[in-house]
């Protein structure tokens, strides 16, 4: 008969080495965006004048016309079907975290009976998905069920498995965001705008600063035979039991070691897919963890970034289930075991390809560049709390402050090098640059900035929010995240602090304070404040959370409570003002939010219940009973003065399987109790407030008997595949 999980362990280790055949391609560059309608295709397919015209709607300038909308439909229509494409869609990301479409066949019958194709400037503009499925936090009402998605011209469509892929926004009939991409446009907007005008202060010229994103992502692969043996995994993405492996990740010869063939199979038919729709995937490597991966791409203008990325992950988690794996893209799959991120690295460029926060060879560069650094860092500082609410999820919460992902605290990192330059400012009466006839020259040496920070190889992988020599690095995000989230806030606080400073400087300016001085002042005002969110140290230590504490820098571990500060007057007046998202929008997203947390921690919940109680209590039972047995058989052999001796260790083993198996019953019970009581709330965020504190704090208490069980139980009776075996077959 045999039980299930070694059935699964020999199908998984059966299929070691068996690859899927790949693809045979030469040169990347020859595939690289071969099936996206990319500025390529658009000019061969396009006349003039309607290039221009998506090309400025691209930049964010000017509306297409309905006319040239129809020239764009037709020739996208061509250039897919001679990519094979047969339907078309609408692609958006829709707030339950992934990408949603609805596919349409281009066929149709004209009014001549004949079978044609076709597709026009309507079908491409807009379209009316049935987004009665779609979360709405209560802006959708039934009577007003419709929502609409409308196309996005600034990211290229493009063509996977005969269907043509539009990338559009998603909003309810009365225009409120019902997804990701409508405020991350809005916010790259207002963005634009005001680090233009901060800018200009150097460069009168600068026409535009678009944010410019590279995303690291971090994930786990498993054997689909063991993920299937795991119900845990399979409904929860996790697992919710599982006793430490003697060996996990203590020796650390997992990173950057060398990657198993079945696996970079599975990488490189990933890139290659990547590669055709124009995903620029750099770097593949071994994580930290075992059986933990990392790719990056090349950082790209943030929409496209954020686009890339959502397909990224869709593609990965298709991938693996052609090569017989499963990708784990939770946050924190195995307890004691480092979990998966998802690098936000950050940077602001110019229209003339400069970047902002790299350091120039001037000090006039330089003091652009301290501008924009210290800005972000001030918004960091008066917007911790937004930022933090930003990467709440209920996953995302197992991992920060796991003592290998960052603490739920947002500090900054900047090194060594920067901290003594900020101080010499700080303390420096004179002007960073002097004015333009060069009268005022400060000697405090921001000329070697670029020198310095080449050298500075420090890099303090504790930190949140790291600056990396030329962007800043935002470590916190959740693996399975939408970067849309986290982004719509950086940018807008960036934005709006960006604003703050320009009216400072102003106003210094209106009393004839010269610019250099004007701006050095403020400069140095927030060199002093960025002192509470700067923090070099290891972010992992309990050190640090004292300090934090006295810092006023908020700790907070839970999602609920972390999701609260989006509310907050300063911060709805703050989105309002940038016009990126309204109150009720902001609430809608807190509701959907606060929902969506409370049905992950039932599903876990129940998850626990059904494993504890089905799967394991019946085999602790039938071990149990094995042992009974022996001591029976044992009983009639040996006098019974002698039996308390010689059945020792069995009689006490009996003995801790009823108490673990009594511990389990009632913890269950007490769970499903505390289940009830939370399911009778109506409020979101009291509902939710309760599941954290009543009911998943029972998932650890129960854990601790079951893994115990483990420990105790016939390995071949045991059910659930071990972490050795998740953690080490590939
Ligand atoms: P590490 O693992 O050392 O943090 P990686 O090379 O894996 O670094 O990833 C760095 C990421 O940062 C890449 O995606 C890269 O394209 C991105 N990056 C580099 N420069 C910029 C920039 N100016 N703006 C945004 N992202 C950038
Ligand atoms: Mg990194």
């Amino acid at each position: 008969m045999g039980n299930s999980r070694f059935k699964a362990l020999s199908i998984a280790t059966n299929r070691n080495g068996n690859s899927v055949n790949l693809p045979a391609y030469g040169k990347i560059s020859a595939i690289f965006g071969d099936m996206t309608f990319n500025k390529e295709s658009m000019r061969q397919y396009l006349g003039d004048e309607t290039f221009k015209s998506i090309l400025r709607a691209i930049d964010g300038d000017g509306k297409i016309e309905r006319k040239a909308a129809d020239e764009i439909a037709l020739a996208m229509k061509s250039w897919a079907i001679s990519k094979g494409a047969t339907h078309y869609t609408h692609w958006f990301q829709p707030l339950t975290g992934s990408s949603a479409e609805k596919h349409d066949s281009f066929f149709t019958i004209d009014e001549n009976e004949r079978a044609i194709e076709f597709f026009d400037g309507s079908n491409l503009i807009q379209q009316e998905p049935d987004a009665s499925s779609f979360p709405s936090g209560g802006i959708r009402n039934t009577f007003e069920a419709r929502g609409y998605t409308a196309w996005d011209p600034s990211s290229p469509a493009f063509v996977i498995e005969k269907t043509l892929c539009i990338p559009t926004i998603f909003v309810s009939y009365t225009s409120e965001a019902l997804d990701y991409k409508a405020p991350l446009l809005k916010s790259i907007h207002f963005l634009d705008k005001a680090a233009t005008d901060v800018a200009q202060l150097f460069d009168p010229t600068v026409k535009k600063v678009k944010a410019t994103l590279g995303i690291e992502q971090e994930y786990f692969l498993i054997d689909e035979a063991l993920y299937n043996a795991r119900p845990d995994l399979a409904l929860t993405g996790r697992t919710l039991f599982g006793h430490a492996s003697a060996k996990d990740q203590q020796l650390e010869d997992n990173y950057f070691g060398s990657i198993p063939e079945r696996v970079v199979n599975f990488m490189k038919d990933v890139e290659y897919q990547s590669y055709l729709l124009g995903i620029p995937l750099r770097t593949r490597h071994n994580e930290v963890a075992p059986n933990q991966f990392e790719c990056a791409p090349l950082f790209e203008e943030i929409n496209i970034a954020i686009d890339h990325n959502v397909l990224l992950m869709d593609i990965m988690s298709k991938t693996a289930r052609r090569h017989h794996f499963r990708v784990l893209l939770h946050e924190k799959p195995y307890s004691g075991i480092n979990g998966s991120g998802k690098h936000n690295n950050f940077s602001l460029q110019t229209d003339k390809s400069e970047n902002l926060l790299s350091p120039g060879k001037t000090p006039e560069s330089n003091l652009k560049f301290l501008t924009f650094f210290l800005n972000i860092i001030e918004a960091v500082n008066n917007k911790n709390d937004l930022l933090r609410a930003s990467i709440a999820s209920a996953s995302n919460d197992l991992r920060l402050g796991g003592n290998e992902a960052p603490p739920a605290i947002m500090s900054v990192f900047i090194g060594e090098q920067l901290t003594a330059i900020l101080n010499d400012i700080e303390k420096s009466k004179e002007a960073i640059v002097g004015d333009k006839k060069g009268k005022k020259r400060s000697n405090i040496g921001i000329s070697h900035i670029p020198e310095i920070l080449l050298d500075n190889t420090d890099r303090n992988r504790t930190s949140p929010f790291a600056f990396t020599g030329n962007k800043f690095e935002f470590r916190a995000v959740g693996s399975s995240a939408n970067s849309a989230a986290p982004m719509i806030t950086l940018l807008t606080i960036v934005g709006n602090q960006l604003l703050n400073f320009k009216s400072e400087v102003d106003k210094l300016m209106a009393q004839k304070i010269n610019k250099e001085e004007a701006i050095t002042a403020v400069l140095k005002k927030y060199i002093s404040n960025s002192k509470r969110v700067r923090f070099d140290g290891n972010n992992y230590s309990k050190e640090w959370l004292i300090e934090a504490k006295k810092r006023k820098l908020s700790n907070v571990s839970s999602t609920p409570v972390a999701l609260q500060s989006i509310l907050e007057k300063d911060a709805v007046k703050m989105y309002e003002n940038a016009k990126v998202l309204s109150h009720r929008e902001l609430e809608a997203r807190m509701h959907i939010q606060l929902e969506n947390y409370t049905k992950k921690i039932q599903i876990e919940s129940r998850t626990y219940g059904d494993l504890a109680i089905n799967h394991i209590l019946p085999v602790a039972i039938r071990y149990q009973n094995i042992l009974i047995e022996n001591v029976k058989g044992l009983q009639s052999i040996f006098p019974k003065e002698t039996l308390n001796n010689i059945a020792k260790i069995q009689l006490q083993n009996i003995k801790d399987i009823s108490e673990h198996i009594t511990q389990i019953t009632v913890l269950v019970n007490r769970m499903i109790d505390a289940r009830k009581q939370a399911n009778r709330i109506e409020d979101v965020y009291d509902k939710a407030k309760n599941y954290c504190d009543k009911v998943l704090p029972y998932f650890d208490k129960i854990r601790e008997h079951t893994d115990s069980l483990e420990l105790m139980v016939d390995d071949e009776l045991w059910p659930l595949p071990k972490y050795r075996e998740l953690l080490f077959v590939n």
